[in-house]
């Protein structure tokens, strides 16, 4: 490991003093300047100005004046993070419905289709019948993606011709999960956002198609975040609850040099479930989102 990382150096020995090399337990008086090292540590890993002032100020709070150590300073955001993302850590929730009609939400190239693959992998696997719609028409490409995720998913795919109409499919895609007696129907969308007038067109006419067969469809919009886009994914929430009633988020990409502190800064200002983290881009890398996991590794 590099040198910073000895004991009391690293994230952390950058607050109380980096020549700690030698000494066991490296102690600081808390006071503004390390509430302030502290906020810029927290902004640098990404968790956006607001939830880092709001963090630092809880971890200082009550302690302003005492001796602290890296370790304690380290324990306490590890804390304080579980706390903010424990309520968000839940599974997609599962109804009786059949099918149960999930539309998947997000920029192109955030993972979407990929993370539409594992996720009628993991389904198929719990026992789950699963059928997929390849709702991006537009993007010959993206239906051809998705056709070798289902194909190695082993669920059928309902594509439909380029360019043809997105809510039509859906509708063919809802007769055909009934017929199957389907207990999932997976709805892959467009994500042009540089026309968000067409797109929003896009998405409420879907809704307003699956809706003749199930009033109460989709049972969950999932919106798909690429976790090295950082603080965009925060405008990326904004954007598309504007286009779309999402109730979870899907973040890719947590397995490269993405730091994960974006998520924070989501739970903190959405307060949206978490449904699952892609770790990879082969069909079982997608993981149920684990606070406590994710604390420990962000405080390192
Ligand atoms: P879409 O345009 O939103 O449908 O995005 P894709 O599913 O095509 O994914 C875009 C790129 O991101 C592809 O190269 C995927 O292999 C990659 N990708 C998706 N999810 C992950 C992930 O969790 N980790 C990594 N490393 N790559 C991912």
């Amino acid at each position: 490991p590099p040198a910073t990382d000895r004991k009391g150096g690293g994230f952390f020995g950058r607050i109380l003093g980096r020549d700690t090399g030698t000494a066991p337990v490296m102690r600081r008086v808390l006071d503004d300047d390390m509430v302030e090292q502290l906020e810029d540590l927290l902004i640098s890993a990404d968790l956006g100005v607001d939830t880092a002032l709001r963090v630092a100020a809880n971890i200082a709070e009550g302690r302003y004046g005492r001796r602290v150590s890296t370790d304690e300073i380290k324990a306490l955001l590890a804390q304080e993070v579980s706390r903010i993302m424990e309520p968000v850590a839940r599974p997609m929730p599962l109804y009786p419905k059949r099918p149960q009609v999930v539309l998947v939400v997000g920029v192109n190239g955030s993972g979407k289709t990929t993370t539409i693959g594992k996720l009628a992998s993991q389904f198929k696997a719990a026992g789950k019948e699963v059928v997929v719609a390849a709702g991006d028409t537009f993007r010959a490409a993206a239906v051809e993606q998705l056709q070798i995720w289902g194909d190695r998913a082993g669920v059928p795919v309902l594509t439909a011709p380029e360019g043809s109409d997105p809510a039509s499919l859906a509708f063919d895609a809802m007769t055909k999960a009934e017929q199957d007696g389907a207990d999932l129907l997976l709805i892959d969308t467009a994500g042009r956002l540089q026309n968000r007038q067409d797109l929003m067109a896009e998405l409420e006419k879907i809704v307003r198609v699956i809706r003749k067969k199930d009033p109460e469809a989709p049972h969950n919009t999932l919106l798909v975040l690429d976790a090295t886009t950082g603080q965009n994914a925060l405008s990326q929430v904004e954007t598309f609850q504007k286009l779309a009633d999402v109730s979870g988020l899907v973040m890719t990409k947590l397995d490269g040099t993405a730091k994960g502190g974006v998520l924070v800064a989501l739970a903190d200002k959405f307060g949206l479930p978490i449904h699952a983290i892609g770790v990879g881009e082969q069909i079982d890398d997608l993981a149920p989102f684990d606070p406590e996991e994710f604390a420990r590794a962000l405080t390192g």
